[in-house]
């Protein structure tokens, strides 16, 4: 299991445990087969919260294993000695690749051996219990397959028609793997086009956090949020949840004198805001604040990765200010508000 070494605490602290054993439904363990948990950070409760992953490890090729029960089998000493004195391997110059060689290539009369062997061996008889359920199973399953005197054919089963399509299959992968959201990333042309991109991936959950590259099946070290060194690190916590986050948007909110939910899931955040009639033209203005402060969180959390010791969060709103007030006066057509009036309050003077 990793993350956490325990994943409960008493109420003093002192003590941990650990629970490392799930109850899993047969449909899940099918579905996803063999799995990794992972013990995220705790808050609230004495229990850490558990995350279960699909795990698919790769050990490189099979051993070839020699059984016992082979050497008292029918012919398996002539298969060995007959390979041995005249067996066909590649040859070499030199004496160790040429026994290697002749290693594999008894391998290979040994498998073909115990193949034929294997083919001759009778069935067992079935033991009940699940070995009889499973028989009925499959046996009900191959009732129902009726074999008719036609060409194979290619079936598809992800469309109601039966007919595959280009389309169909970008509908049914895009229905799998793209987060389910209602609302267009929303161009803004004050901002600069990596802003834009920025807030693009944000809002579609692709920005590569530490809990998005674990869950990619990219181990890190750890999934702690690098900011504040306490909390998984997601978009949800860096953009919102993250104290640092909060200051910031707790100062861009006295800032702008307005009521801010920035506790709001980013694409519920922007929805809020689109959906405030009274702003009229300040909206503009509020996304591309909105768009900055994500895009200097996230400068934020990558100098606290990348630069250590060069950290400068009471800097960041400032740092903020200072970008809108440039990118707004030379990207916008219509700018004509001056820096006092924009450090203000912008959304006074619009
Ligand atoms: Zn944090």
């Amino acid at each position: 299991m990793g993350g956490y070494k325990f994943t409960r605490v008493d109420r003093s602290c002192t003590k941990g445990s650990r629970l490392d054993r799930f109850l899993i439904a047969d449909s899940t363990w099918n579905h996803l087969g063999p799995m990794t948990a992972v013990a995220l950070g705790r808050t609230i409760s004495d229990h850490h919260p558990i995350l279960l992953r699909r795990f698919t490890a790769d050990y490189g090729p099979i051993p070839f294993k020699i059984y016992h029960s082979w050497f008292q089998g029918e012919g398996f000493d002539n298969v060995v000695s007959e390979f041995w004195s005249n067996g066909y391997y590649r040859r070499s110059s030199s004496s160790l690749i040429n026994f290697k060689n002749k290693l594999q290539g008894l391998k290979g009369a040994i498998k073909v051996w115990v193949n034929a062997r294997r083919s001759r061996i009778e069935r067992r008889p079935l033991r009940g219990g699940i070995e009889d359920d499973q028989y009925n199973k499959i046996c009900d399953i191959v009732k129902q397959v009726t074999i008719v005197q036609s060409d194979d054919s290619w079936r598809w089963c992800c469309d109601t028609m039966d007919s595959f399509s280009v389309n169909g299959v970008r509908k049914h992968l895009d229905c799998l793997s793209l987060p389910s959201h209602y609302l267009a990333t929303r161009w803004n042309k004050i901002v600069p086009r990596k802003v834009n991109i920025h807030v693009w991936r944000l809002i579609k959950d692709r920005l590569p956090t530490r809990f998005n590259l674990w869950f990619r099946g990219i181990d890190n070290v750890s999934l702690i949020c690098p900011m504040c060194s306490n909390g998984l690190e997601s978009i949800y916590h860096t953009m919102c949840e993250c104290i640092i986050a909060v200051k910031v948007w707790k100062s861009v909110a006295k800032w702008l004198d307005l009521n801010l939910p920035f506790q709001l899931p980013p694409i519920e955040f922007l929805d809020f805001v689109n959906s405030q009639g009274n702003l009229h033209k300040a909206k503009d203005v509020l996304f591309t604040i909105i768009y900055t402060a994500w895009w200097e969180l996230w400068r934020f959390r990558n100098e606290s990765i990348f630069r250590l010791g060069k950290k400068r969060d009471v800097r960041m709103v400032d740092s903020i200010i200072h970008f809108l007030y440039i990118w707004y006066q030379n990207r916008y057509k219509k700018a004509s508000m001056r820096w006092d009036d924009w450090f203000k309050n912008p959304l006074l003077f619009i």
